[in-house]
């Protein structure tokens, strides 16, 4: 069954009637531009073919109840009881399960733009891997946002409903992520990445074209799960704002690659190299920019492989899993390699020839054996349209 008429399936067995309407939203892997988000820098994700999608309809009652083919259970609460439920308090776990403060928190989010709507049923389905650093989370937010703006009659534009999902990601689930993925859900365009600088939002799309130089994009999904709302991000998240401030930077966007001599006298080693991972990758996001547009996608390979480089000893942030899969991406031809998302577990990308996904597949497969990896999942993407309803 598709993903949208799986939807509407666990709608209809958990109502007894068919869904007002189906609304989706892509996962993402980013290009290049990592942990720069929440720096006010520079990103250039591309929205992904896969999809969750929420099949929704209005209750004539003030009760919210949400249901995924992820989880056993539904969850029902009243809307008026979600203010109990969120923000959930830093450091600790949401009071629903943690799946069902994704949509929950969303509904919650809006309401406190003061959007006023009936209760709703809302039954989720998704082929976006789960916690694989593809952005599940913000495409679960972005299907149910998108739903819920049009069943709730909120007029808001894409941008603002980013907004709605960021605040649901950080204050309903308690993880601190910037803003890249949900923009990157919403403002997705085919054939396109998306230019984004997160002080402005101002977000400019920028074409790959990745199909008509041959090329394709391979992701390998390591199968090491990843958690935002622990540990290491928010520990990254903290070096970052302390070397800011040290540098009397409102943030590290204000930092540039020639402030790094300084930075290094002033900051203690570990605060210099995360500072300088930030500092750099901004730098690499508008290098690949120009690059992509001037000289094309073949070209951008020296700086996905830099910017893993720097994700791996700078900010620390790779798993040996991640490491494995772009070494050997790159031993077999691959253009370049990095791991995309947030880090500790999740995948990685690989620029190839297309004709040569099946090289670098297998060379990538072999390395994970003999290391006594997990075998990886491995395939391609292209550039893919954003958040939008389907029915
Ligand atoms: P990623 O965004 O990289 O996939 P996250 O940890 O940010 O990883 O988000 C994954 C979490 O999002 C899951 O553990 C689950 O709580 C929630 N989630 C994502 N998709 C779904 C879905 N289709 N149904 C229920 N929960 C989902
Ligand atoms: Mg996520």
């Amino acid at each position: 069954m598709t993903t949208p008429a799986t939807a509407s399936s666990l709608f209809a067995s958990l109502t007894g009637h068919d869904p007002e309407g189906l609304w989706s939203a892509p996962g993402r892997v980013n290009l290049i531009g990592e942990h720069t988000d929440y720096n006010d820098g520079f990103v250039l994700p591309f929205a992904i073919p896969q999809r969750t999608v929420a099949a929704v309809g209005r209750r004539d009652d003030d009760r919210i109840r949400v249901v995924s083919t992820f989880a056993d259970e539904p969850v029902e609460v009243a809307l008026d009881g979600l203010d109990d439920l969120f923000p959930t308090p830093a450091g600790e776990e949401p009071r629903v399960p943690e799946w069902a403060a994704y949509p929950l928190g969303v509904a919650w989010a809006l309401r406190g733009t003061g959007v006023v709507g009936s209760g709703l049923d809302i039954a989720i389905a998704s082929d976006v891997p789960v916690g694989a650093g593809l952005s599940s989370s913000a495409a679960i937010e972005g299907a149910t946002a998108s739903a819920l703006n049009d069943l709730w009659a909120a007029g808001l534009d894409r941008t603002a409903l980013a907004r709605i999902g960021r605040k649901a990601e950080n204050d309903a689930v308690g993880a601190p992520t910037g803003i890249m993925d949900q923009m990157a859900s919403m403002l997705g365009e085919p054939d396109a990445a998306i230019f984004l600088d997160c002080r402005s939002l101002d977000a400019v799309p920028v074409p790959v074209g990745i199909l008509e130089a041959g090329l394709a994009v391979l992701v390998i999904d390591t199968r090491v799960a990843h958690a935002h709302s622990t540990g290491g991000y928010r520990e990254r998240r903290a070096s970052c704002e302390l070397g800011a401030r040290m540098l009397g930077a409102e943030s590290l966007r204000d930092v540039s690659v020639d402030d790094l001599d300084r930075a290094r006298d002033l900051l203690d080693d570990v605060t210099f190299r995360r500072v300088r991972h930030v500092v750099t990758e901004n730098q690499r996001v508008l290098d690949t920019v120009r690059t992509l547009r001037e000289q094309g996608a073949r070209a951008i390979g020296d700086l996905l492989v830099a910017s893993h480089a720097s994700m791996r000893d700078d900010f620390e942030i790779s798993v040996p899993e991640l490491d494995t899969a772009v070494d050997a991406a790159i031993g077999a031809g691959a253009i370049g390699a990095r791991m995309t998302g947030g880090g500790f577990g999740g995948a990685a990308i690989a620029l190839i020839e297309r004709d040569e996904e099946g090289a670098v597949t297998e060379a990538v497969r072999a390395a994970f054996a003999s290391s006594g990896f997990t075998p990886p999942v491995v395939f391609t993407v292209i550039p893919s349209a954003g958040a939008h309803r389907d029915s």
